[in-house]
């Protein structure tokens, strides 16, 4: 059920989780309706589907995350040559 001031102030949302860089879940301050970030970036409905993805979602983000850390440390040190070199000459 919508609170009034949801009505008419619109829904209050906070970030309750940040799942990955670009999916977080939110809860409207109001009247605790849960949204999250779908795939194509758009705010939906946090069902409890959506919910087991996104565990899934932050468990290997952090997976990655701890990886692409020593990783990115390797790139910052050595930036990579672009590839495109021999594309270029056939064209
Ligand atoms: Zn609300």
């Amino acid at each position: 059920m919508k609170s009034i001031p949801c009505l008419v102030f619109g829904h209050e949302y906070v970030v309750t989780r940040h799942v990955t860089y670009h999916v977080k879940e939110y809860s409207c301050k109001n009247c605790k309706k849960q949204l999250t970030t779908s795939g194509n970036g758009s705010l939906i409905e946090l069902t409890p589907k959506f919910k087991e993805i996104n565990d899934v979602l932050e468990r290997i983000h952090y997976k990655r995350l701890s990886r692409v850390s020593k990783l990115g440390e390797i790139l910052q040190k050595k930036e990579p040559k672009p590839k495109k070199e021999n594309e270029l000459l056939l064209v």
